[in-house]
């Protein structure tokens, strides 16, 4: 059996707690229901538990070489791709008439994330290819979308994200590759780009690159530089392949995880320059490229969810099969052993695990009905609102499930004890693999700073206060409920703590002490992560309340799981909201203080 999501989970996240169908009121969904949408999902978990997860394993022990000026690599990444692209999942949340299936976006991302959970080494070239695609269809001419982003989205090439330069990671900025113009209109681009992923392979016809680079009057810094598409091989006016592009690979950079998918080190340039066209106005090329980020980070939040997601169920399997020990209390050695989940130590780290990816679940999918709404909600005012609350969650989406859904592998590990530690078992890889998430579309400590030092401050707060009245809204709704009221109670001391912290933060950052407001801007990040996902399980508690009450489509163990797993968080999780605050409110400044020496 599939030990990649719970399809009780599955149709409750997405139909009775986010309430997906609602999106099917939009003019663009109208050709669906509730059985097209199911059908989708139906065929993401097949494509995903009988092609991807059965080489995931294989890909990250025989990981992609480089031989001859080539990249080699197991042919069944390859046969997975096929499938994928045969039967339309490659382009899930397309449009109809560009051979998608114009799913919801909350529909469309579960689809990829299935695929992530099974094999996200393998997802990773599509996963890359449709973000540079929908980047060309958002910034490039019609040409251009004609010429490079209906192939991609066909499957026939695929695409690459080049930002990276070895001295230029998170500091965009400073990146140097240049772009000369050419009397045709042409580019010719000459740098290097370092963790290019899925930078070379043999999976498709052609790669297509969207590189960041500068114009030679470029000004410096963010503001001065420009997007460009640069085929691996050049497309001629009818769509044929012309001759090889100037962009060599220089090396295969070899990983802990993430293994089935190449990291390329990439050279433009290095004869007459690579040929490139330019995307969308000059100097604009970064708004461009992080136009598209909220959607990919939403991608990045629910490929971490699915890997913590994927080894709970691993966990819970062993645990319920590995017989260890005796009850306490149990004196007499000739008693059979018990199955691990008998012991309460196993217990509470199941329902950690649990808390955690059903929660980052929550949380990804909220954030993918915002862009729906934000795209096709009825008035103005509504598209602007959930913009903007788009906009805050993102670096909450994107870093939360990174740290706790990575946690949730630590703690499947930890379920398996040594086995867990050991390659016989996959729990290893899930963790090695998710170890990325935290890194890359923007390290942890850099999406502190953004939710800290600019999403709460935008708008002169009105999205924050906005996600703050939402919050007190469903505490207000849960207090009807009995079960619910302490869990309420949990969430309003949290939020209260939350709020405390942000004045006193948004004070120190308007007195110009900004350094000091800052310098724990990762544990406000987790502060309000845990507030939302916190927020989130509530919502799911009293949505379990009302399956229970006979108003659902599962069953009554599922339900009763998930308010107890709402109990959890509030009682395990929430009070270290309070703590962390606590700290945020003192304007704890003990790391900023130490000198380098004292290190
Ligand atoms: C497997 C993998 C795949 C990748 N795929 C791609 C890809 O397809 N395309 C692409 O362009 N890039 C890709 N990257 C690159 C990735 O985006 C960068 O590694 C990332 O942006 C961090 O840059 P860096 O490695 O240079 O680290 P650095 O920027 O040197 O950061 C090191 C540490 O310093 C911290 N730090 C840096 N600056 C600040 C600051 N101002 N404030 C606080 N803390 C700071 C960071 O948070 C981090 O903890 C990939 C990386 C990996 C490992």
């Amino acid at each position: 059996m599939q030990k990649i999501i719970n399809p009780q989970d599955l149709a409750f996240q997405l139909f009775e707690l986010h309430e997906v169908e609602q999106a099917l009121g939009y003019p663009r969904y109208a050709e669906h229901n509730r059985e097209t949408l199911q059908a989708a999902l139906d065929l993401a978990l097949k494509v995903a538990a009988e092609e991807f997860a059965t080489h995931a394993r294989l890909v990250d022990e025989e990981e992609p070489r480089f031989e001859d000026g080539r990249v080699v690599m197991r042919p069944e990444v390859r046969q997975a791709l096929d499938v994928l692209r045969d039967t339309g999942l490659m382009a899930a949340g397309q449009d109809f008439e560009r051979g998608g299936m114009q799913l919801p976006a909350a529909v469309a991302q579960m689809c990829v994330g299935l695929l992530k959970g099974a094999n996200v080494g393998t997802q990773g070239y599509a996963g890359l290819t449709i973000a540079a695609a929908n980047l060309i269809m958002a910034q490039g001419n019609e040409y251009q979308q004609k010429k490079y982003a209906e192939p991609m989205m066909a499957g026939r090439f695929f695409g690459t994200m080049c930002l990276t330069e070895p001295h230029a990671g998170s500091s965009l900025g400073d990146l140097r590759t240049r772009a000369e113009p050419r009397e045709d209109g042409s580019y010719r681009l000459f740098g290097n780009k370092i963790f290019i992923s899925a930078g070379d392979h043999e999976l498709s016809d052609n790669i297509i690159h969207m590189v960041l680079a500068r114009l030679p009057d470029a000004p410096p810094g963010v503001k001065g530089i420009s997007l460009f598409i640069v085929p691996k091989i050049l497309v001629n006016d009818d769509g044929s392949l012309g001759a090889r592009n100037d962009v060599a690979l220089a090396g295969l950079i070899h990983k802990m995880g993430y293994r089935g998918t190449t990291s390329t080190m990439l050279n433009f340039g290095e004869q007459d320059g690579a040929v490139g066209y330019l995307v969308g106005e000059a100097n604009h090329g970064l708004a461009a490229m992080f136009h598209m980020m909220n959607e990919a980070r939403i991608g990045v939040g629910l490929g971490s969810v699915m890997l913590g997601y994927t080894g709970y169920l691993h966990a819970l399997e062993y645990a319920r099969e590995r017989k260890q020990g005796r009850p306490v209390g149990e004196k007499d050695p000739l008693t059979p052993q018990v199955p691990l989940i008998r012991h309460a130590d196993i217990r509470r780290m199941l329902l950690t695990q649990k808390a955690y990816v059903e929660g980052g679940l929550a949380l990804c999918l909220q954030g993918a009905m915002l862009v729906d709404e934000k795209k096709h909600a009825a008035s103005e005012d509504q598209r602007q609102l959930a913009a903007g609350l788009l906009d805050l969650l993102t670096p909450v989406i994107k870093s939360w499930p990174s740290q706790f859904c990575l946690e949730a592998n630590s703690l499947a590990i930890q379920v398996h004890g040594g086995y867990g530690y050991t390659r016989e078992y996959p729990v290893e890889q899930f963790y090695r693999d998710n170890r990325l998430n935290p890194i890359h579309e923007g390290t942890h400590g850099i999406q502190g700073v953004d939710l800290l030092g600019r999403k709460v401050s935008l708008a002169g707060g009105r999205f924050y206060r906005e996600l703050l009245d939402r919050i007190a809204a469903t505490i207000g709704e849960a207090r009807g409920i009995d079960r619910l009221t302490a869990s309420a109670d949990q969430l309003e001391r949290a939020v209260r703590a939350l709020a405390e912290a942000t004045t006193t933060l948004n004070a120190e950052k308007a007195a110009g002490k900004v350094e000091q407001a800052l310098a724990n801007a990762s544990l406000y990040l987790e502060a309000f992560g845990h507030t939302v996902v916190g927020w989130l399980w509530l919502r799911q508690a009293i949505k379990a309340n009302a399956g229970l009450q006979g108003n659902g489509g599962q069953t009554a163990e599922f339900y009763e799981g998930k308010v107890k797993a709402c109990e959890y968080f509030a009682s395990y999780e929430l009070p270290k909201v309070v703590t962390l605050a606590g700290l945020l409110n003192a304007v704890d400044t003990t790391a900023l203080g130490m000198t380098d020496a004292e290190f």
